[in-house]
């Protein structure tokens, strides 16, 4: 199994990843970058590799798509 990105996960911290965004209308489901199936909550991220991350999640790198 791939696992989840840590919110203190070094590199996830550098981009200020949390599981929850902090803004609705920015999801990592709404990101270029996601990767994966729609619908999964976890799901895999070009900015993170070898990582999942949240659909809620957000990120610094957050593009919207
Ligand atoms: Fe989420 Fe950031 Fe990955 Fe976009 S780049 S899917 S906001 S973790």
């Amino acid at each position: 199994d791939i696992p989840h990105l840590a919110e203190d996960d070094p590199q996830a911290a550098a981009l200020k990843y949390v599981h929850k965004s902090p803004d609705d209308s920015k999801h990592c489901s709404g990101c270029l970058l996601i990767q994966g199936n729609d619908g999964d909550e976890w799901r895999p991220c070009g900015v993170f590799p070898g990582k999942l991350v949240s659909a809620t999640g957000w990120c610094s790198a957050f593009a919207p798509a």
